[in-house]
């Protein structure tokens, strides 16, 4: 018999499939146009509120894309009002993954009232990211998202960056962590690579180049002396290992499928976006079933129980505890098994032992 395990789920919604932007990366491909109706998205927030009431009674709602930004403000604000109105009692929080390219102002203002973060898409300096990240008729988004960012922070919105990393930019990564040290903004990085789904030609970027970028970057962090920000991988790993609790970052969960599902804006459930459009890994559809159904599905059940206990790679892994096996689309995208190895496994051993080695040094000469 199947072990359901019961813990409440992050709800990544996709409003649109649409985006302002045209990026030489996106792993959306050619993107139609389908905007989520409001009658779907408050049965998306009722029915995840719902789910997650039976569990530890958090619901983080993660607005994603497409380009969420593209849709009015107006349906932002019936999503706010519907959860902050209808559910008192409950913990639910609202954070916004955008390009940053068109942050209307009364967008964020609308985040300001109701304490929503943003998280914006931005790779490092103007002369790397607008190489990379561009409109549709070709030109650099830099100074547009640079001065949205800057109306965010004027107004005292929490404001994260995250950056991906290609085989491009792996040359700018100290320049990288210098911009974001010089504006204050803590950031992520997020390796592009290819798989057996995508292809990135030119711009991915290998797991050997990767874990040196990564220890650059944890180094940057680790060895900052004022005006601190918080930097992954850095922070994160850190936290992690002293902590030896789990940690935000999906890849080095137990079970990414324990706490995360993607719905897009027709209300197919999927596993995480990364799944998007993919029948074979669909739960359901939340027009039809509901979402306490859905999260049975066999489809599910059968994600719930990777385990880098069924890893052969991982069985021995000195750094498993921490790692459980890393991401399961990566591992079905690179290996097209579920019960294989991440792709980025060494970067994983790498990276982890790395960070253990300077904490140590750190502990033993202060
Ligand atoms: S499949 Fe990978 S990217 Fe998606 S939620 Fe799981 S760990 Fe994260
Ligand atoms: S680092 Fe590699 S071998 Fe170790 S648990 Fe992760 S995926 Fe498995």
């Amino acid at each position: 018999m199947t072990c359901l395990k019961e813990s409440s789920v992050n709800i990544l919604i996709q409003p649109t499939d649409s985006c302002n932007m045209d990026c030489s990366y996106c792993y959306k491909g050619d993107k139609p146009s389908n905007f989520m109706t409001e009658d779907l998205m408050l049965k998306i927030l009722s029915d995840s509120i719902s789910y997650n009431s039976n569990r530890n009674n958090h619901t983080l709602f993660i607005w994603h894309g497409g380009e969420p930004s593209i849709l009015p403000t107006n349906f932002y604000q019936k999503a706010f009002d519907f959860t902050s109105n209808n559910f008192k009692g409950q913990k639910i929080t609202h954070t916004i993954q955008t390009n940053g390219f068109r942050l209307r102002e009364d967008l964020l203002d609308l985040c300001l009232q109701n304490n929503v973060s943003i998280s914006i898409s931005l790779d490092g300096p103007a002369h790397y990211h607008d190489r990379i990240r561009f409109t549709k008729d070709g030109k650099g988004t830099h100074d547009s998202i640079m001065k949205n960012i800057e109306k965010a922070k004027i107004k005292g919105i929490e404001l994260g960056i995250l950056m991906s990393i290609t085989n491009d930019n792996l040359v700018y990564i100290k320049d990288m962590f210098n911009f974001c040290k010089q504006n204050g903004f803590s950031y992520g990085i997020n390796p592009i690579t290819s798989d057996l789904f995508s292809k990135h030609d030119g711009l991915e970027v290998s797991p050997e180049k990767y874990l040196l970028a990564c220890i650059e970057v944890y180094d940057l962090w680790f060895n900052q002396k004022d005006d601190l920000i918080r930097v992954n991988p850095g922070f994160g790993i850190t936290q992690l290992i002293l902590s030896q609790n789990r940690i935000s970052d999906c890849f080095l969960s137990e079970n990414c499928q324990m706490t995360f599902i993607s719905i897009d804006s027709k209300g197919n459930v999927y596993p995480c976006n990364r799944f998007d459009n993919n029948e074979q890994y669909k739960f359901g559809n939340i027009n039809e079933q509901k979402l306490e159904e859905i999260m049975k599905s066999p489809i599910r059940l059968k994600l719930l129980k990777r385990s880098a206990e069924y890893i052969s790679k991982c069985q021995n892994c000195r750094i498993r505890k921490y790692c459980n096996g890393g991401c399961m689309h990566h591992a079905i995208s690179h290996f097209n098994e579920l019960n294989a190895p991440d792709h980025l496994c060494d970067v994983y051993i790498g990276l982890i032992e790395h960070a253990m080695m300077q904490l140590n040094k750190s502990l033993t000469f202060n």
